[in-house]
């Protein structure tokens, strides 16, 4: 229950700056005259065809006529939760959310037949295998301790890891920098490990904005994750905050699943697939996590076991 309240603080800290944000020149979204010119999210033709026997998850969900999808909520531009706007689809956007979305249409399955559930990094493996989750898509690293408890799809992005200082900062110009300093990131992460080797003093928390709040009230040097978290971030406080620009590790980021449903897998495969070929991917990137400041990198090839 704390948990939750604090990431809640945290993220209508978020949503005050990021409101705050919006209303001023030079952001991202902005174009020559001063009007926004967001791209648009494309949406995805729900299929009504679809078979998929001797998928576990699959058929549960049939049965229960919904979907549940297990996201990240505090991540602007991958996976956030605006706590203004209700408990319905439209609350949840980002590059994960919408990647999400593709999925489910492939599957049989509208945004309002989705039920979503925000689950922390350090709950992930646990929130699928014990089937609280139909499957997840959270900026979730794919890596052989993970896969044995849980199956990936994908990878449908890669990201690496990076740090986010004050923008007033100059002498941390990469994990180097971080003998003895005071770094924060999040339970369960890959960040963790990363950044050990380096001799930063880490801080814990549940999810990352609980971090940010942190650095931008000094209480740790630098926050460290995924640059295409911290880009977000960033974004959304342009006169605070700023990303080194150093990545040190690679991110493959994949759709999390039950281990044994290879069914699902390969069918969540040929959805990344499909959406990957028919544009759906770079026009979801575009309105989401390009928003962030880089252009689209290209589509990781599929790992398909
Ligand atoms: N991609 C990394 C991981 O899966 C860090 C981001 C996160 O915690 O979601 O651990």
């Amino acid at each position: 229950m704390r948990t939750r309240r604090t990431i809640a603080i945290a993220m209508s800290v978020l949503t005050l700056t990021a409101v705050a944000a919006c209303g001023k020149s030079g952001s991202p979204n902005d174009s020559a005259d001063g009007t926004s010119a967001a791209p648009q999210l494309p949406t995805y033709q729900v299929k009504t065809d679809v078979k998929l026997d001797n998928s576990p998850t699959y058929a549960a969900a049939k049965k229960r006529g919904r979907l549940v999808i297990g996201a990240k909520s505090d991540q602007p531009f991958l996976g956030f939760e605006d706590l203004s706007a209700g408990s319905g689809a439209s609350a949840r956007s980002g590059f994960d959310i919408e990647i999400a979305k593709m999925i489910a249409a492939d599957l049989g399955f509208s945004p309002s037949q989705i039920d979503w559930k925000t689950i922390v990094s350090a709950n992930r493996e646990n929130a699928i295998s014990s089937g609280q989750i139909d499957y997840y898509v959270g900026t979730y690293t794919i890596n052989a301790g993970r896969k044995a408890q849980v199956s990936f799809a994908g990878p449908y992005y890669v990201a690496g890891q990076d740090l986010l200082v004050l923008k007033s900062n100059t002498d941390i110009t990469g994990p180097d920098s971080l003998k003895g300093r005071a770094v924060c990131t999040v339970a369960g992460s890959t960040s963790i490990a990363n950044i050990e080797k380096y001799g930063a003093k880490v801080t814990k928390y549940d999810a990352y904005s609980q971090c940010v709040d942190k650095l931008l009230t000094n209480e740790v040097d630098a926050l460290t994750t995924d640059d295409a978290i911290l880009k977000g971030y960033a974004a959304k406080n342009p006169d605070k905050l700023k990303v080194v620009g150093n990545r040190f590790t690679q991110e493959p980021y994949g759709v999390g699943l039950a281990k044994d449903d290879k069914v699902l897998r390969d069918a969540i495969n040929d959805a990344l697939k499909a959406h990957e070929d028919n544009g759906d991917w770079k026009k979801a990137y575009d309105a989401t996590l390009g928003r962030s400041g880089a252009g689209a990198p290209p589509v990781p090839a599929l790992d398909r076991y």
